[in-house]
């Protein structure tokens, strides 16, 4: 039996470093490593990290310094502290962390945490490791499953990786570099995943990947699949009343997804399918493959198939080249898509990607008004979204205790928040709603029927 050890883990930016962060930890736990949500009596601190800007990675030296502190702590009280860090800047920085930063005894690269246990083993015999290449396994077929009790810790609502890495190449963009070339897990694997998440009491999945459309593992039959099959594949495990992906491309959306977006109730009307920018000499430069008619045509085919579907998106301004006419371009696209919500971005040169080189780099200045203007009409579309709800009824499910007593905070299809006065025992279910009241970050509602059973009957077609 091992010596029970705490690690605590510290995730910075997108959704696939949140599951890859619970994955270490379910890899750790036969080795003996419970999670600490405190830093300061951790025997571990993993640090899983994001590259996409620039002050990601200052974040991550600044937060060395602030852990090295506390390793220097439990050192004077003659405890070790390992510092490890994991994702996407260990794999960019490689050997540059432990140079820079003398108190990191680890780097591993997003695509070998599965090795942490043997790797921690050669850190604490003093070693500097650094392990960065990818590897020739498949970490998902070697990483530990998680523990029963871990996915119950973690909610009801769950993120499964699908698809990782990616081929798209776009000129800003460093995670073809960072996350490596495509890859999809097969069918098999992720059924039997997300059938343990459902069995454990998670009641929504959401599939993601860096192009989590690009999707096409081994199916059970043995012939590629693509991510509609693989949605109505999950819509049959019991259990599982909710499915959600992100984050698609506008390139990789097909018949066959659009059609699952008609046919599985359990699919939520709610898609995030970044665009960047609204004008075509932009999106060339981006080399994103796609032009905003492209964008346009993929958006409303898809509300034929659903109409009331939610769209969000990610745009970036102030790329290399943008003059006011193509920013214009973009303001104006916000208002031809009426998006629920976006994220905004000034562009940040990353290097070794090709826009970094680009000489007609747009003044900070003129980045941060573009922003600003941005984030004006974005804010204004998601208002006027939320606001069409108020008086409406709508399913609900019910997720965690809410802001205050007696409260419960749960997801619309459109995954706005809603607090409901509801007791706990409705957790895990889904609830009809009245919206009563819209405010800036959610909504306000009341139950108005009883709710559905707790469902272990299968929510698809
Ligand atoms: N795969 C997704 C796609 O095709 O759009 C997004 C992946 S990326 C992790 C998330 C978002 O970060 C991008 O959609 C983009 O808006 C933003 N981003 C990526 N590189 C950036 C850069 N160099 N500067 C500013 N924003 C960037
Ligand atoms: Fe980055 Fe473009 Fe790939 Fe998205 S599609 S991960 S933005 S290179």
């Amino acid at each position: 039996m091992s010596r029970l050890r705490k690690v605590h883990i510290k995730s910075f930016g997108c959704q696939m470093n949140v599951y890859d962060s619970h994955r270490m930890a379910d890899t750790l736990a036969p080795s003996g490593y419970r999670e600490t949500a405190s830093l300061d009596d951790a025997d571990l601190v993993i640090l899983n990290t994001c590259h996409i800007r620039e002050k990601a990675v200052e974040k991550v030296y600044s937060e060395i310094g602030r852990i090295r502190t506390a390793k220097e702590a439990a050192a004077a009280q003659g405890r070790q502290m390992m510092i490890a860090v994991a994702g996407c800047v260990a794999q960019a920085e490689g050997e540059e962390i432990v140079r820079r930063a003398d108190s990191v005894d680890l780097v591993v690269g997003s695509q070998n945490y599965h090795r942490l246990p043997e790797l921690i083993a050669r850190a604490g015999n003093g070693e500097k490791v650094v392990d960065t290449e990818f590897p020739v396994e498949d970490k998902f077929a070697v990483l530990a499953a998680p523990e029963r009790t871990a996915i119950i810790k973690r909610g009801i609502s769950s993120f499964v990786t699908v698809q990782e890495g990616c081929d798209k190449f776009c000129t800003f963009c460093v995670v073809p570099y960072t996350r490596g070339a495509e890859v999809s897990r097969p069918v098999k694997q992720i059924v039997a995943e997300v059938e343990r998440l459902a069995d454990a009491g998670v009641r929504e999945v959401t599939l993601i990947g860096q192009n989590v459309n690009a999707y096409h593992g081994e199916g059970e039959d043995g012939a590629p699949s693509t991510l509609g099959k693989l949605l109505r594949r999950l819509a049959q495990v019991p259990g599982i009343l909710r499915l959600r992906y992100t984050t698609s491309h506008p390139r990789d959306v097909d018949e066959d997804l659009i059609a699952a977006h008609g046919d599985l109730e359990a699919l939520m009307p709610y898609v995030h399918l970044p665009v960047q920018s609204g004008s075509d000499r932009i999106l060339a430069a981006m080399n994103r493959k796609h032009s905003r008619a492209d964008y346009l045509a993929v958006v409303a085919r898809l509300r034929v198939e659903r109409p009331d579907l939610a769209f969000s998106s990610d745009f970036i301004v102030g790329f290399p080249g943008e003059t006011e006419q193509d920013f214009r371009d973009t303001l104006s696209l916000v208002d031809d898509v009426g998006f629920a919500g976006a994220f905004s971005f000034m562009y940040s040169p990353r290097p070794g990607t090709p826009a970094a080189e680009i000489d007609d780099q747009v003044p900070p200045e003129e980045k941060a008004e573009r922003l600003q203007r941005l984030q004006a009409v974005i804010t204004r579309h998601q208002r006027a979204f939320n606001a069409q709800f108020t008086g409406r009824e709508f399913d609900v499910l019910l997720d965690k205790p809410g802001r205050r007593p007696g409260q419960l905070v749960g997801r619309s299809p459109y995954l706005q928040a809603v607090q409901v006065i509801a007791p706990r025992s409705l957790i895990g279910r889904i609830a009809r709603v009245t919206v009563t009241e819209v405010g800036s970050n959610s909504l306000f509602g009341a139950l108005s029927g009883e709710p559905q059973a707790p469902q272990l009957i299968a929510a698809g077609a």
